[in-house]
């Protein structure tokens, strides 16, 4: 039987819609927390269109709340904003954050424990990678195709209960995932893929296939790869190049279409997260004293471009 948790999505944009969505059909209490007004409202009218592999359906029993109207503290709080956002978010809620509200990140990037851990005790910090898709065409609207895993550890490197509820809870919700020691290994090469793919479909407006269009695109994603494996290990992480670049190969021959997220945010005019990949391997590779020239140049690119700031007609 169920062991239904209180549980609260902080940020809930494509990733957290999803999250909630499936939470919710498993049976479990949550709340969607955002800014965004249309949103929230169209849930609250309509319900939230969930489309699937399993199919489009509405879940209809998610509850909806801006950040300052939040007030009961769950047990489990998802943070799904973009990174840039997380510290925002998180002050505007300290009414969500109980004595016992174990809060986990699957956010892209370096440093999402240690922004949230300005918040919440490490000890009920969870870090954690996913590679579920999702996409929000509308307010109230969110799909997700294939399949996709979650792995987590609490940020301290204890074993807490609430580690396993948080397992169980988005296990029941059919999201596949598991307690990692070495999750620290999965976020680098998360880090490193993000790191070569988006910044360069961002500042060349290429989707992933069109990288392969020269020989060029291919080798310099591989060359950021190797940069970022490099300071990952000067960092004391064990990081697997070869399961990386095979993520990378793959994506450029069968993604072909795929925009991703960095260049839908310059395509839209809004800031990126490179801050998070590129500028927290840049300092990583400073920290360690390795170098990491060429995802040193990409970031340096992609600020120029979040400076520009406006939506350009192409
Ligand atoms: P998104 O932009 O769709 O959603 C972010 C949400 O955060 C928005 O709804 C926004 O209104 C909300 N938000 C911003 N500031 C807020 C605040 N102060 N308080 C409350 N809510 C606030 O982004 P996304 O695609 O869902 O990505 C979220 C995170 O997950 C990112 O770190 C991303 O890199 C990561 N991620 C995304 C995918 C994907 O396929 N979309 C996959 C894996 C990981």
């Amino acid at each position: 039987m169920l062991d239904a948790l209180d549980i609260a999505i902080l940020g809930a944009g494509a990733m957290g819609s999803l999250f909630g969505g499936l939470l919710a059909e498993a049976g479990h209490r949550v709340t969607l927390v955002d800014i965004d007004d249309a949103h929230l409202d169209a849930i609250r009218r309509d319900g939230l269109s969930l489309t699937t592999d399993a199919g489009t359906r509405i879940v209809g029993n998610l509850r909806v709340s801006r950040p300052e109207q939040a007030v009961s503290a769950p047990e489990l709080l998802i943070v799904f904003t973009k990174t840039m956002h997380t510290e925002a978010a998180l002050a505007s809620v300290q009414a969500l954050l109980g004595p016992h509200t174990a809060v986990l990140s699957l956010q892209n990037g370096l440093g999402n424990v240690e922004r949230i851990a300005r918040y919440v005790a490490r000890e009920r910090v969870m870090a954690g990678m996913t590679t579920w898709p999702a996409d929000k065409p509308g307010p109230a609207q969110v799909s997700s195709h294939g399949a996709g895993e979650i792995r987590l550890m609490n940020a301290d490197g204890e074993t807490h209960a609430h580690v396993r509820r948080a397992v169980d809870a988005l296990n029941a919700a059919g999201l596949n995932c598991m307690a990692d020691s070495n999750v620290w290994s999965a976020i680098w090469e998360k880090v490193a893929f993000n790191a070569a793919l988006n910044s360069l479909c961002a500042l060349t407006q290429c989707t992933v296939g069109e990288l392969s269009n020269v020989p060029d695109g291919e080798a310099l994603t591989l060359k950021i790869v190797a940069e970022v494996a490099t300071v990952a290990r000067a960092n004391g992480i064990a990081f697997d190049e070869a399961h990386v670049v095979d993520n990378v190969r793959h994506a450029l021959a069968h993604h072909r279409a795929h925009r991703p997220s960095m260049l839908q945010d310059v395509l839209a005019g809004r800031k990126t997260e490179i801050e998070a990949i590129n500028g927290a391997v840049v300092a990583a590779a400073r920290a360690a004293g390795v170098a990491a020239p060429c995802t040193e140049c990409l970031l340096q690119l992609v600020r120029l471009v979040d400076a520009r700031g406006t939506r350009r007609p192409y």
